[in-house]
Order: structure tokens, then sequence, then C-alpha cells
């Protein structure tokens, strides 16, 4: 994929010396009192950097809560003005740009109904052309990599250069512990390939209630992402929307003050050494591993050839079978799970398949 973006990571969040970038407010804003109040708890604690609501709801079904609209900014602004903290609101079309920006909204973010429609993502990009205010883009509802980098590259192709991108997980229709899966290796993927990109994450979106967010909170963490966006509301139980996963200030404070922020690297010297030789060895065992496949892929060909020379088929349901029950079985005695040799051994098996079927057809 060759993907050209000029991105000045947003806010600096990249290098700020205080990891992670939290992101803390209501799901929505409902009155002026309960936004106020939030907000005083969330600034008091001195540990977030961005206040959300959201005024314009995007609900998956018609008659809940679509927030209180327009009103909702001027909220926003007494935030601003009595707490000195930068606000941010979701937009789905160019109207509520048009507002935010007359109402000096700091940052504002795409919601993942939205980043799934190139059409709105489009439109909104377009309402921005000649800013240079912030863009946080969340994840498309489905798990559709290039989506999200549309939108990034719309977004930039507009001259919008300060952008993060927020991971908030993928809806199913399979029902998980989750209410939406997080499907990291997107999130992963997206490092690679975009590695100056802040990631924020969303664990309050995937988890879809209080008690999974301190663990994905850790663990995005430690998937080295830049920031963190929780929900947070002064009194979660009365919410008005998302209120089974909505954090009360203090919660939110005792959560960040247990977060362990590992660095991806460390100035420890012995630990560095350390890790170079495990790392070494690991360079090495992964070496074996390579010849040792390329051997039985070896292997593999010469039983092809004598298999076609015999007219045998390449398949043989039953070795296949004893195969797996005899290598799980070791793999268990050497404590490795059976979850991963069974998913593991069929890629073996696959491309065994592959290199006896091309020599069957070979003339
Ligand atoms: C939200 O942040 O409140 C929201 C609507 O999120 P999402 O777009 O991730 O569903
Ligand atoms: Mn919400």
């Amino acid at each position: 994929m060759t993907l050209n973006l000029n991105i000045s990571t947003f806010s600096d969040i990249k290098n700020i010396a205080k990891r992670p970038f939290v992101i803390a407010g209501p799901c929505s804003a409902e009155t002026e009192e309960q936004v106020l109040k939030s907000a005083e708890a969330i600034h008091n604690s001195g540990n977030v950097s961005l206040f959300r609501a959201g005024i314009w709801k995007p609900r998956t079904r018609p008659g809940s809560f679509e927030g209180v609209g327009e009103i909702g900014l001027e909220w926003l602004k007494k935030v601003k003005e009595n707490f000195n903290m930068p606000v941010t609101v979701e937009v789905a079309n160019a109207l509520h740009v048009q507002k935010c920006l007359k109402a000096g909204i700091d940052v504002l973010w795409i919601g993942a109904r939205t980043t799934a429609n190139p059409f709105a993502v489009q439109e909104i990009a377009d309402a921005l052309k000649g800013t240079d205010i912030p863009v946080l883009i969340k994840n498309p509802v489905n798990p559709d990599f290039e989506l999200w980098i549309g939108a990034f590259e719309r977004f930039n192709k507009a001259g919008i250069n300060k952008i993060a991108a927020i991971h908030r997980g993928f809806s199913s229709f399979e029902k998980t512990s989750f209410r939406n899966t997080p499907m990291w290796d997107i999130a992963i993927k997206l490092k690679q390939i975009l590695p100056e990109l802040p990631i924020i994450g969303d664990p309050s979106h995937i988890a879809g209630n209080t008690e999974l967010i301190p663990f994905l909170s850790q663990k995005m963490i430690d998937l080295d992402f830049d920031g963190l966006m929780i929900e947070t509301h002064i009194s979660p139980k009365t919410a008005w929307s998302d209120a089974k996963q909505q954090l009360t200030p203090f919660e939110l404070d005792e959560l960040l003050k247990r977060l362990i922020v590992r660095n991806v690297e460390s100035t420890n010297i012995n630990f560095k050494n350390k890790l170079e030789e495990l790392r070494k060895q690991i360079d090495n065992i992964d070496e074996e591993i390579i010849h040792k496949i390329a051997d039985r892929m070896k292997t593999a060909q010469e039983i092809g050839k004598y298999k076609k020379d015999n007219k045998v088929t390449i398949l043989q349901v039953s070795r296949w079978e004893d195969i797996i029950k005899e290598r799980v079985f070791l793999a268990n005695a050497l404590g490795l799970s059976s979850e991963f040799m069974e998913a593991f051994l069929p890629l073996i098996h696959e491309e065994s398949i592959r290199i006896q079927t091309k020599i069957m057809n070979e003339e």
C-alpha cells in the first residue's frame, strides 16, 4: 500500500511528556449542570488533557436520545472558560462542522458510523478546508482497514494534518464479551503502516461495561497507544446514553493511578543488554524454525512426487487426523496450548498440499 500522509502529530501527542494523552467526558452532553459538574471533577483530577461530550448522537436505532444539539456548544464554551480545558465534539456533517468552528471547539472527532461512509467523510473534510483544526478519526464500525485509511487520506487531502486515530473496536453479529470486538491486529497494522500517526484507544466503546475498562486501558498502553478516550460522567447511573460503560471522575482517577505506563525503550543498560541477548536467542530460534519448515516442505515435495508416480491422492484424512492428535499431544506436554497448535498445524498442512498439488499438475 502506498501512503503519503502529511501528519504533524496532533497536539504533538507523540512527544508529550505525560503519557497517555487522556480524553474524558460524558458520552453525551445532557444538561448544562451535568456538563459543568462532569468537567469540573475531571479538571480537578489534573490527568485529563481534553474534554469530550457528544451533542449530535448517531444512535443505531431511532427513538433513543439523539443529543441536545447546538445548545450543547454553549455549555462547552463554558467548560473552556471556567476550567481552561480544550474541548472536543463529534461531527457527522458539514453543518456540524460550521457550528463547531463558530463556537471555537478545539478538536473534532469523527464517529465510527461516519468513518464507514466515504460521502460523509468527504463532506466533512471539504467543510474543513482552510482550517487546521485537529481531527480524531474513529475506526469504521466494520473491520475494513482500507476504509479507515481512506478517511485519513480524505482529511489529509483537504489540508488537515493534525490527525489521530481512535481505536473503538468493531461491531459483529455474534455476541461476544465485548460490545465491539477489539481486533488488535488492525490497530497493530495501523501502527506499522503509519508509525507517526498517534493512536488513541477507546476502551469504553470496546467494553460496553465498566468492568473491562481498566484491563483494556492497560492493554492499550502495553500496545504503545498514545492516548485513551474514556467516557466519564458525574452520575453514570442516570446517563441518557451509554450508561453501562461510563465511569465516575473518581473511578477514572483510580484507573489512571493504577495504569502502568511502560515505555518502548528503557535507558537502563542492564535491561538493554539482557533484552538484546534474549532477542538474539529469539532471532536464532526463528531462523531454526524457518530452516525446519523449509526442510519439511522439501520432504513434502518428495512425497508429492512419490504419490504422483503411484497414483495416490494428496490427502489421506486418517493420516492428517493422526498428525493433529500426535502433535497436539506433544505440544501440550511441552506447555503449548491446543488452540495454538490447532491454528498453526493447518497452515503447515495447507502449504504442503499446495506444493503437492503443483507437482501433481506438472507435465
Ligand atoms: C461516542 O464516542 O460516544 C460514540 C458515539 O462512539 P462511536 O462512534 O465509537 O460509536
Ligand atoms: Mn458513547
